[in-house]
């Protein structure tokens, strides 16, 4: 057996505001270990008692990112599997309310010998078991560890706690914590403010964290004589103040860090045995991103089109496949209520693709069908998803097959023309939380259709989040009419993948193919649909070039 190698920790805190770029930052200094040859894996801790947010309103969480082994997690283990290209487990998301639930069940099992259960030791401990838990699971170099929240939150107090004794104990040399910051400009003094970071690093000193090395975010160039003033209040070498100046793209941050070497910083504080940085393939897709030659616009028909949070993964998505085929991919934010009211044609008129997103609940829902009708019969190339593949099924029986009533159980419990349906194993499920088919599961391509050009496999394996699906009753009325189902899933013949025939780009998709895209590997499905849309464009004279 291969001997386990030291494993390093970096711990990553956030202070002054929330949305620093914590998640981002962690990526990015993943992706220059990475690229240097170490084995790189993060795990974020989110400091609220939902178990995971699996049942949060996209109002308040943003989109829930599915792993392969079916974990509802936070947003942040999208970035870092889009950055490292990896896959992360159910291992790489923590919450407090896994810590307590873990706490309370064994204390009712009596496994504390009587003890009175506290946040310390019995809190903290479970929070450093679960490091360990992800160190055991694999070989790794370093594991990063993002704390969710602000210093000075009530709820991250445990996590820092447990950092603080984790930290004590590994030792300095093998542990260290980075600490955002804002550095913020004062419009009317004209000057950069280092006071809300010395404060900050104040209440980590308060925890007993000494901070090793400070990234400043901030809108303006941090001048040496400001990064030496923030490194005398705060004990960081100035070296060891890293600017983190706002960005044209998020994947132009790990560049940005390279500038101001982070990496070899974290690299000679941890004593690290590595490779030189390779970049290239990451400033080649940078490149693209920045300066694509084309420009498209693809219509995102959804109902939380003021959220761009909830529709992350796809937002990516398209930032990825828009790079491999040159082009930038403009979205225009479609409300389908709006298309219930307005009829599609003022809102469709002028896209060069329609994606229709996923989703769960009656709202919109007519407007979804009436813009996939639009799309169909104006031959405008259309991918759907989830929620988008069963909207195409129910307009295409409707309009198509003349199944006048068709509807989705989840719309209308009384349908007679249940063109979808619940899935057998949902009928008994009761509990809200964790219980849709969740995760990947395989999936057979049918030789010959739009998505073999995609996948060029026969097997593919594809992450799911959903209760309803194609009722196999209605397959050979379809079929007979031209939708071709061109994805199975073979252990229970589920449809996994929908396309027509006679259209030059119509498919999608039960399973969520957005949560598979990678920044330098875009998707094959998003390829595709970019590239189908992009010749579509510009046969139509709607391409820009840039
Ligand atoms: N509401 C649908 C279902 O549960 C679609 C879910 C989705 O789009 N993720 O099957």
């Amino acid at each position: 057996m291969a001997t386990k190698r030291k494993v390093k920790f970096i711990f990553i805190t956030g202070g002054v505001v929330s949305s620093l770029g914590k998640g981002i930052t962690s990526s990015s200094l993943g992706l220059l270990l990475k690229q240097r040859g170490l084995k790189v894996t993060i795990m974020k801790f989110d400091p609220y008692i939902n178990i995971d947010p699996g049942t949060m309103n996209p109002y308040q969480h943003g989109e829930v990112y599915v792993t392969d082994d079916g974990s509802e997690t936070d947003l942040d283990l999208g970035h870092y599997e889009r950055f490292l290209n990896i896959s992360m487990t159910k291992l790489n998301n923590t919450t407090t309310g896994q810590i307590y639930n873990t706490v309370i069940t064994n204390e009712r099992k009596g496994e504390y010998l009587g003890a009175t259960v506290q946040v310390i030791p019995h809190i903290t401990d479970e929070i450093k078991r679960r490091i360990e838990l992800l160190k055991e699971s694999d070989n790794y170099d370093v594991i990063i560890i993002e704390i969710g929240g602000t210093v000075g939150d009530i709820e991250s107090l445990p996590f820092l706690e447990a950092m603080r004794q984790f930290m004590h104990k590994v030792g300095r040399t093998n542990a260290i914590n980075i600490h955002l910051t804002l550095v913020p400009f004062i419009k009317s003094s004209g000057e950069l403010k280092t006071k809300p970071t010395q404060h900050s690093v104040k209440t980590l000193l308060e925890i007993g964290i000494q901070p090793d090395i400070l990234v400043c975010r901030s809108e303006r160039r941090l001048t040496k004589d400001l990064k030496d003033k923030i490194a005398l209040f705060c004990n960081v070498e100035p070296s060891s103040v890293i600017e983190g100046r706002d960005v044209d793209t998020i994947y132009s941050v790990p560049l940005a860090y390279e500038k101001e070497k982070l990496d070899e910083i974290v690299i000679s504080k941890l004593n690290l045995k590595c490779n030189p940085l390779n970049l290239e393939k990451w400033k080649h897709f940078v490149k693209r991103v920045v300066a694509p030659k084309y420009k498209i616009k693809i219509g995102l028909c959804g109902k939380y089109i003021e959220l761009a949070d909830a529709y992350k993964s796809i937002t990516e998505a398209f930032i990825h496949s828009g790079a491999e085929n040159n082009t930038k991919v403009e979205i225009k934010w479609i409300a389908a209520e709006d298309i219930e009211k307005d009829g599609p044609e003022p809102y469709l008129k002028d896209i060069s693709g329609l994606l229709v997103a996923p989703g769960f609940g009656s709202r919109g829902i007519e407007g979804k069908i009436s813009a996939i009708k639009y799309v169909r019969e104006n031959k405008i190339p259309f991918f759907g998803i989830c929620l988008g593949l069963q909207c195409a099924v129910i307009e295409f029986a409707r309009n198509v097959c003349g199944i006048k009533n068709a509807n989705s159980t989840e719309f209308n419990e009384k349908t007679k023309q249940n063109v979808i349906d619940l899935m057998l194993e949902q009928k008994k499920v009761k509990d809200k939380g964790g219980t849709m088919r969740l995760g990947a599961y395989p999936c057979n391509i049918q030789k010959g259709t739009l998505a073999y050009t995609a996948y060029k496999k026969e097997l593919i394996y594809e992450r799911h989040r959903h209760r309803y699906e194609v009722n196999n009753k209605y397959k050979s009325q379809l079929a007979k009419h031209g939708m071709v189902f061109s994805g199975i899933c073979p252990a229970n013949d589920l449809v996994e993948i929908i396309e027509l025939n006679n259209h030059p780009f119509f498919i999608a998709s039960q399973f969520h193919p957005e949560l598979k895209s990678r920044a330098t590997i875009a998707h094959p499905l998003f390829r595709e649909f970019i590239k189908a849309s992009l010749s579509y464009s510009n046969k139509k004279k709607m391409t820009e070039e840039l």
